[in-house]
Parts: C-alpha cells; sequence; structure tokens
C-alpha cells in the first residue's frame, strides 16, 4: 500500500474484471501502435534520426541549468514573464495567482500533463475560476469526472457510444456519427474560446535560445487557446528544453511517427513571448511556468536520470502487456506504463504504489519501441533493487535455499505438481485471494517436471530414446 494508499495489485483487478474497458482499449491501443509501426517502418534513416534526438535530448540533460537560464532571458526579451516552481503546490498556485491577478474567471486549457501533474483544475476551482478542457479527449473526461488513462489519447478508454449517452447527459445533443459528435464538443467549446480571459497549454519542447515554446497537436484548440485570450500561461517541465531550433527539429523528427505515426501533426504551433506592436492577435501577456517537482533529485541520479530524456509520445505505454491488460488508472498516476513505473515514485509527493517496478515483465517492449533510447526495464530492476534494499525477502530467501539443496527444491517441486491443479480452482472459488488476484486475466498453463529430474531420466535412456518427450 502506498503513502497515498493507492493499492496497483487491487485496482489491475478491478481493471481485469471490467472486460467492456478492456475490449475498448485492446482494440484502441493496438491500432495506434500499428500506426506507429507503419510510420517508423516507412522510415528507412529511423534508427540514424532517433539517434540525433536521443544526442539532444541528453546534451538538454547534460546542460540543463545553463540552457533554463537562456531560456529564461530570452522568453523575457520575447515580452514573456518565467516562473520557476519547485513543486506542485506552488506551480498550481503561481498560475492561480496569473489569473486571480488579471481578474480572470474562464480560462480555455490545451492538453497538458503537467497541468494534471500539479493538479490544476482542482486549484482553479477552488479560486473560482472555471478551468474548461479543449482538447476532445481531455473534454470528455472532464465531462466525466474522470482522469486520463494515456499521456497522449486521456478517454482512450471510453466507446463512442459512451461519449454519446456523456453528451446527452452533460449538453443535451447526442449522436454515434464522429463528425456530428465533434461538432457537439466544438459548438460547445467554440463559445469558451471566445469568452476566456485566458488560455493555458502545456508545452512539448522549449527553444532556450528563442524563447520559444512549441506544441504539436491535431485539433486546433491548443493554437485557439494561447491566441485568443489576451492571457496565455504554458506550463512546462524543466526537462523539455533544448538549446536551438535545430535540436527542436531533431526531436520532431521522432515525435509524431511514434506518437500517432504522422509524419507531422496537422498543427505545429512555435509561441515566442507576447504580442509585439503591429501584430493583430496573439496574447499581451505571455507567461511560462517551469516545473521542477522532483526531476533536479532525478537529473542527479546516475542511473535513472535516463528517464527525464521522455519526450512523452506515450508509444511504451502501448506496447507494454501490463498497461494492454489494466489501462491508464490502475496505476493511480498521472504517467502510466513504463514511463510513469519509473517516473511516478520518483516526483515529490509520489503518486501511485511504491511497488510499481515490480509489476514489470522484463519483455523490454517498451524499451524497443522508445525513441528517446530509455531501457526503461533496466531503471526498473534498479529500482526493484533499491526498493528491496533492507527488505528481507521471505519468498527469494525460500528460493535460494530451495536452489542450494536440489533434494529439497525435488521435494517442493513434487508438492507443488500435486497442488497445481487446484490452483484455478481456488482462484474461482477465493477471487480475492493472493492465487485469485495472480491468476486473474493469466491462462496458467501448469507446471512442468523438474529439469534435473528429467535430466536424471534421460541419462538413464539409451540414446534417441527421449526425443520428443514434452517439457
Ligand atoms: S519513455 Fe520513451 S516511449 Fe515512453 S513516452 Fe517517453 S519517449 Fe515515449
Amino acid at each position: 500500500m502506498s503513502a497515498k494508499g493507492h493499492d496497483f495489485g487491487r485496482a489491475a483487478a478491478r481493471s481485469l474484471d471490467d472486460r467492456e474497458s478492456r475490449a475498448i482499449l485492446d482494440k484502441a491501443i493496438h491500432h495506434i501502435d500499428l500506426l506507429r509501426q507503419r510510420s517508423v517502418s516507412a522510415m528507412p534513416d529511423f534508427a540514424a534520426r532517433r539517434a540525433r534526438a536521443v544526442a539532444v535530448r541528453q546534451h538538454s540533460l547534460d546542460h540543463l541549468p545553463e540552457l533554463l537560464e537562456t531560456l529564461e532571458a530570452s522568453v523575457t526579451a520575447a515580452g514573456g514573464q518565467v516562473h520557476f516552481a519547485t513543486d506542485a503546490p506552488q506551480a498550481a498556485a503561481i498560475v492561480t495567482g496569473i489569473l486571480t491577478a488579471r481578474g480572470v474567471r474562464l480560462a480555455v486549457k490545451g492538453k497538458s500533463m503537467v497541468s494534471e501533474e500539479i493538479g490544476l483544475n482542482a486549484a482553479l476551482g477552488a479560486a473560482g475560476i472555471e478551468a474548461v478542457e479543449t482538447d476532445l479527449g481531455e473534454y470528455i473526461i472532464q465531462l466525466a469526472g474522470q482522469t486520463p488513462s494515456h499521456i497522449l489519447a486521456p478517454a482512450l478508454h471510453v466507446s463512442k457510444e459512451q461519449v454519446s449517452d456523456l453528451f446527452r447527459d452533460k449538453l443535451g445533443r447526442t449522436s454515434t456519427d464522429i463528425p456530428e459528435m465533434t461538432r457537439i464538443a466544438r459548438d460547445s467549446l467554440r463559445r469558451k474560446f471566445l469568452a476566456a480571459e485566458a488560455g493555458i497549454t502545456g508545452c512539448n519542447i522549449a527553444i532556450a535560445a528563442t524563447g520559444t515554446v512549441v506544441v504539436l497537436e491535431n485539433e486546433g484548440n491548443i493554437r485557439l487557446s494561447a491566441s485568443c485570450p489576451p492571457v496565455h500561461v504554458a506550463l512546462m517541465s524543466l526537462e523539455k528544453v533544448v538549446a536551438t531550433l535545430h535540436d527542436a527539429a531533431a526531436v520532431l523528427d521522432i515525435l509524431p511517427p511514434s506518437a500517432t505515426g504522422q509524419t507531422l501533426p496537422v498543427h505545429l504551433s512555435f509561441f515566442t513571448g507576447s504580442r509585439r506592436d503591429g501584430e493583430r492577435d496573439g496574447p499581451t501577456d505571455m507567461h511560462l511556468v517551469i516545473l521542477d517537482n522532483g526531476r533536479s533529485d532525478i537529473l542527479a541520479d546516475p542511473v535513472l536520470r535516463d528517464i527525464l530524456r521522455c519526450i512523452r509520445c506515450g508509444a511504451c505505454l502501448n506496447v507494454c502487456p501490463v498497461y494492454q491488460a489494466v489501462g491508464g488508472h490502475a496505476y493511480g498516476a498521472v504517467y502510466p506504463g513504463p514511463m510513469g513505473s519509473v517516473l511516478s515514485g520518483l516526483l515529490a509527493g509520489a503518486a501511485g504504489d511504491p511497488r510499481q517496478p515490480f509489476a514489470c515483465t522484463h519483455c523490454a517492449a517498451c524499451a524497443g519501441a522508445c525513441p528517446a533510447g530509455i531501457d526503461h526495464p533496466r531503471l526498473l530492476q534498479e529500482l526493484r533493487r533499491r526498493l528491496a534494499a533492507g527488505h528481507a525477502d521471505p519468498a527469494a530467501a525460500a528460493f535460494a535455499a530451495l536452489a542450494r539443496h536440489p533434494w529439497l527444491f525435488d521435494g517442493a517441486a513434487a508438492v507443488a505438481r500435486r497442488v497445481d491443479p487446484e490452483l484455478s480452482r481456488t482462484a474461482a472459488l477465493a477471487p480475492d485471494s493472493a492465487v485469485g488476484r495472480f491468476l486473474r486475466g493469466r491462462r496458467f498453463p501448469g507446471l512442468a517436471r523438474p529439469f534435473s529430474r528429467r535430466w536424471r531420466e534421460a541419462a538413464k535412456r539409451p540414446a534417441n530414446a527421449g526425443k520428443g518427450e514434452r517439457s
């Protein structure tokens, strides 16, 4: 049980029981990953692109303090203001303070995982400011009173029929025709864009040399959020900075293909400071809030700092068998899947279950898909080692004793094989027992005969007599 009380095992068991959500998730996630695979395999130079982007991200981590200083100077020179936040409550207070001081009552928001990380909507709500999500997936999630289940596709777990019911209940209009459903959402959101006094967005990349906030999207809502209202607040975690436009291009080379299978997104926006003299639109008041929230400590860690190379493409979630089985909400944290299993527990006020790294199957599919060259299994192994240090593990001690004494191992294996057929029955009769939870969603193939015994038996048989024996 985590300090915040989240139990991944129980949450995962509940998710596994929800067959409808699993079916929706399964279909959606495989579709996204197929798009990624097609896009990446259509680029013969993808490995070279990836190597360039990894080098850029690594350079950012190696020069982070200088780059952040340059970024602050560039944003200020372009007419914006930079605010550094040590932790989530401070970041939420900074944004709330900016909006309150300007009398803002309504803010439109583009999708931002940092805003989820700092609990911004709740903080704004407490200050009497309405914050409306304008990304379609986020809008659906907000109407449903839920949290995102995926860092890229927040409503991945929701079917169009469920969205249709939601729109009927909340907006008084309904349809299961996707273009019509989009129109319903757009009609409601357009009024908000026009009335909002502030826009809040995330930041995919921040360019230190120019003070530019780069944002990728397919809906145009981020561009409207940043340019319609007079105040624009962009949120970023500190590792998102790169040195130059050229470096940003290297990241843009790999982010859309790995995220949505696109060469480029529909809208690629570069926001630099506030509106200049003679310009007809754009915010007159621009702020960049840079969040640390434990990342400086991660940066100082010689092994785990690699996770800060992440560009939030979501590819590792889509290929992870654990995420595929249980979905994002089971993680109980803003960042789910392999990247979240590493990052969530390291952030200040760590959310989720601290035992999360032990859920990894070490299949390494995440590392294979990651365009930022992050070796999640190695990082998760390191986290496991640190979590286990100083804690006696009775299961590991028992296995070590068995492994050292073959006669004991053979005896235990014989008992286990006798108990084996009972496991599935126990799981069915007591689904909340340890056996029941372990076998939920899994097929137990049964125990094979110990290798040592098979070896001894084979040694006694004439040559070739044992060929074809089933293991
Ligand atoms: S860890 Fe890698 S694959 Fe996962 S979201 Fe980050 S960049 Fe993408």
